[in-house]
């Protein structure tokens, strides 16, 4: 971490991770964290995105999207070292290269559409949802929805049990390396208006993140997250009521004397259940090496399952390759410079990805 890094976390971020009397903390394996760790960055995630946008060179990402060069450069770098993108060189005589979406890459889209769903139903206000999403197998505009792989009907929370996979256990719990939420969350907007950003504001900051992940493990009071999740409860505190005011739990008293309240997943919290699985699949396909920490058991036909994101018209499951898209805004609003000859074309040019 460089020193102009350090000193933008600010120290309430830095004390609810560092280790206390040298001793180290402990996180849960999640795949969903992993995920999270990639996409919850503002700028690779945008990156992905307009890569979804069929953005392949450099000059395309930087115009879209208007970042810095030496951002926009080092996050292309730190996904292609992930597998998300790999380097494609323009022609044999050519040192330029272009970056295109891995499978691994390309298989974060039913990720990415679980987060447009939720963003849709709970955070698009009265213009409505920016995207149309049009399935091109079946030829209708569609709205996806998170299913169970072995029957294929929709997952919700109360209707799934887990047991540890292979790969559970405890992580020494890395520092966090920057406050996402107060520094970034405002550049999830950037270039166009999307759904996605909006779930991620809400779910992109690391805290945020793992207090939802224990209200689906059925974690609901202040004292069981402080002490599953070893965080400062000045942060707690700030990150609950926060939830609580974008309509994510609802406070209620469970107890008079001493006064004390749980937190309870509202409606719109359920509702993240999709997304929360779809990027788990996605984080045990390829972050767990094979051993997914958790396994997920459907109650409704009783199988194990991941989740998958298939078309409510024609239950085929949703790739890439496979959707367009039509925009319900006018780009030039939000500066795009290209954005005319774009109002509607394929998600990724027909273009399977490759290794
Ligand atoms: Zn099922
Ligand atoms: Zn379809």
């Amino acid at each position: 971490m460089s020193t102009e890094e350090r000193a933008s976390v600010p120290r309430d971020a830095r004390s609810g991770v560092r280790s206390r009397g040298g001793a180290q903390l402990f996180e849960r394996n999640c795949s969903v964290g992993r995920t999270i760790a990639i996409v919850s960055d503002a700028w690779s995630f945008l990156v992905i995105r307009e890569a979804f946008f069929g953005a392949r060179r450099f000059e395309e990402f930087r115009t879209a999207l208007g970042l810095p060069r030496g951002t926009l450069s080092e996050r292309l770098k730190r996904l292609t070292l992930r597998g998300i993108f790999r380097q494609v060189h323009y022609s044999a005589k050519s040192s330029r290269v272009e970056y295109h979406l891995t499978r691994c890459g390309m298989d974060l889209y039913p990720s990415f559409v679980a987060l447009i769903g939720f963003g849709d139903r709970w955070l698009a206000g009265p213009e409505g949802p920016p995207l149309k999403l049009i399935h091109a197998t079946c030829g209708q505009a569609c709205q996806p929805y998170v299913a169970c792989s072995h029957c294929l009907a929709e997952v919700k929370a109360t209707r799934v049990t887990y047991r540890d996979g292979p790969g559970a256990g405890r992580t020494p719990l890395e520092p966090m390396k920057r406050a996402r939420r107060t520094a970034e969350s405002a550049n999830f907007s950037r270039g166009r208006p999307s759904s996605v950003s909006r779930a991620l504001e809400i779910i992109g900051d690391r805290w945020s993140f793992l207090i939802l992940r224990e209200a689906f493990f059925g974690v609901r009071r202040f004292d069981q997250l402080q002490s599953e999740l070893k965080i400062a409860p000045n942060i707690l505190t700030e990150r609950l009521s926060r939830l609580v005011a974008r309509g994510v739990f609802e406070r209620r008293k469970y107890q008079d004397l001493p006064e004390r309240h749980e937190y309870r997943l509202t409606e719109m919290g359920k509702d993240l259940y999709g997304a929360f699985i779809t990027m788990a699949a996605w984080g045990d396909r390829w972050l767990a090496g094979g051993d997914p920490p958790l396994i997920l058991t459907h109650r409704d036909c009783g199988h194990d399952f991941s989740a998958v994101v298939i078309c409510d018209r024609c239950r085929k499951p949703i790739e890439a390759h496979a959707m367009r898209y039509r925009l319900n805004y006018d780009p030039a609003r939000f500066g795009a410079p290209q954005a005319g000859d774009r109002m509607e074309r394929i998600f990724v040019d027909a273009a399977p990805g490759e290794d």
